[in-house]
């Protein structure tokens, strides 16, 4: 059983996106894991075979218990009753209460569509009679990491990744075909810096959100709940 489970559209969209916030789970001794969607076939660097060993190496620097693939097609993912069911048979196995899914919209059409096919997933899984042959689980929270877009004017919440954060860009760092040299990926728009540079000045945006060095963003569609005021962070002023 997982408690954190964050899975994105391709090798790679998890340590640009919240590879900060799975290495915090892990170090609060939660059991984490990650499912890709793609193998990342039509990639226009390295191959699936090499993307697949670096997702590997990459998986052990963010110290997840899991890393599966889906195996869904690369720049074709669409959110059918089809795909639904098999990430929600995933879901099913794995258990996670929460679970991280890619932002709503995106660049990338595979990042926007498997944004609600997660979501609609995580609700199918707890239907009983979808798949008669496994356990239902539904998921307790979903929570779409916003990294790099544009899109909402807030976060609903920011994880302080300060502490990790030099982890999370070793991860990241793992996917040599993909990143050396670059200047862009996935969600980041390219600006004439190296990608890591980008990477880095994004996660320093969202921290001085909360007042902290480096952090992730998440948004939610319920409010979060606060049972103390006078424990409340973040300086207005
Ligand atoms: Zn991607």
């Amino acid at each position: 059983m997982i408690t954190v489970l964050a899975v994105a559209a391709h090798r790679d969209d998890v340590e640009l996106t919240c590879g900060g916030t799975l290495l915090r789970a892990a170090a609060a001794g939660h059991t984490t894991g990650i499912v890709d969607l793609t193998q990342g076939e039509m990639g226009t660097r390295g191959s699936a075979e090499l993307r697949s060993q670096e997702a590997e190496q990459a998986a052990k620097v963010l110290g997840v218990s899991v890393r599966e693939n889906l195996g869904l097609p690369d720049a074709g993912i669409v959110n059918t009753p089809e795909t639904r069911l098999e990430l929600a048979r995933v879901i099913r196995r794995l258990r996670p209460r929460i679970v991280i899914a890619p932002a709503l919209q995106g660049r990338h059409p595979d990042h926007r569509e498997s944004g609600m096919l997660v979501r609609d997933a995580c609700f199918i899984a707890g239907l009983a009679k979808i798949d008669p042959a496994t356990q239902k689980h539904r998921p307790f929270k979903v929570m779409h990491c916003i990294t790099y877009r544009e899109d909402f004017s807030k976060p609903t919440f920011v994880v302080d990744v300060s502490e990790v954060f030099e982890r999370k860009l070793e991860a990241i760092k793992c996917y040599a075909s993909q990143f050396e040299g670059v200047t862009q990926a996935g969600e980041v728009y390219p600006n004439g810096e190296p990608l890591f540079d980008v990477v880095r000045h994004h996660a320093a945006h969202y921290g001085s959100m909360i007042r902290t060095k480096y952090g992730e963003p998440f948004f939610t569609y319920e409010t979060m709940r606060v049972d103390d005021v006078g424990t409340l962070g973040v300086s207005t002023f």
